[in-house]
């Protein structure tokens, strides 16, 4: 398990000379959001931006840059969302049962406008990807969550993120908050070049993208060879992996193994594993 401390306080030993590099876990309350789509854009060829709106939005939080949020679609044939409520113990569902769900990071909440960016890689079947390639304006969905938020200090001498389409969000968001002066390599990969997108970073950013080149997303050995061949920086680091669920096992194995990365730095998550729907697997110790 990751080392995580549940309050604001900062560890024991820490010292302006040693800063305080604890992740720290903080709970949201529950709550369970009817919104409707107000736009989409086709952003590349395998990602679509679904921008959410509604007066239920009102309070959404989501302070970790890969938080997630489950995403509730309606039922295909009758267009009906069911939800459930929020109970103490989490969700109390009604007897009509459980729609159809799947995790997605809130990859830009404004709440000015009040609305909230999803952005969707689109793969070859799935609900969520149905969903989002036929969304038009009006369309409804429920949005559950984050029930919890995983704080990762900025303060390492440099961070690594890695991931496929599907921690492009996640990946974004860090890098739109990392400081000016952070160093950060991010290793991406996608089908090709037309799915690259821009990132915006105040930090001082070194990006690799790699390609598929049309073999099926999972059995791309692309990542973890480019991440193999690749010289990192010295100093203590914090990685964070999102991808296909077995390749991120192995790229994990690779730096805590090979690389000298601190288990407890290294935060590792199959975003999907191939053959299986709606999975989410956590590697760390
Ligand atoms: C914490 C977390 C955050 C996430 N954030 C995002 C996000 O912001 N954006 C995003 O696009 N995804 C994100 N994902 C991944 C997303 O939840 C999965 O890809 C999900 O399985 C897609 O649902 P689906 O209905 O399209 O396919 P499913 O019904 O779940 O799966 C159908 C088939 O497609 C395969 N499959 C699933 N995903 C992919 C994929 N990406 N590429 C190729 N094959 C796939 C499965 O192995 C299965 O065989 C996140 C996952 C987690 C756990």
């Amino acid at each position: 398990m990751t080392d995580f401390t549940t309050t604001n306080t900062t560890a024991a030993n820490a010292s302006p000379a040693t800063p305080d590099r604890t992740p720290r876990r903080v709970r949201h309350d529950l709550r369970f959001r009817k919104l409707t789509v107000k736009a989409t854009q086709r952003v590349t060829p395998h990602l679509i931006r679904i921008t959410l709106t509604g007066d239920d939005l009102a309070g959404f939080t989501s302070p970790g840059f890969d938080d997630h949020a489950k995403i509730f679609f309606p039922d295909a044939a009758t267009g009906q969302l069911t939800l459930p409520t929020a109970g103490p113990d989490g969700p109390v569902w009604p007897a009509s049962g459980r729609p159809t769900m799947r995790d997605y990071t809130p990859r830009h909440h404004d709440a000015k406008a009040n609305t909230l960016d999803i952005d969707f890689a689109l793969h070859e079947a799935g609900p969520a990807t149905q969903w989002a390639e036929q969304a038009k304006p009006g369309d409804i969905v429920g949005v559950g969550g984050p029930r919890g938020s995983f704080i990762v200090p900025t303060e390492f001498d440099w961070h690594l993120l890695i991931g496929d389409d599907t921690a492009l969000p996640a990946i974004h968001r860090r890098l739109a908050e990392l400081p000016a002066g952070a160093r950060v390599v991010v290793l991406a990969e996608v089908d090709s070049e037309a799915d690259h997108i821009p990132f915006d970073t105040r930090a001082d950013l070194t990006l690799q993208w790699v390609h598929r080149r049309g073999t099926e997303p999972g059995l791309s050995p692309v990542l973890v060879d480019a991440l193999k061949a690749m010289k990192l920086p010295a100093g203590d680091f914090h990685a964070w992996v999102g991808c296909e669920s077995a390749i991120a096992k192995a790229l994990r194995a690779h730096l805590v193994g090979e690389r000298g990365a601190n288990p407890k730095w290294t935060r590792a998550s199959g975003y999907w594993r191939r053959g299986a729907a709606a999975t989410h697997d956590s590697h760390d110790e």
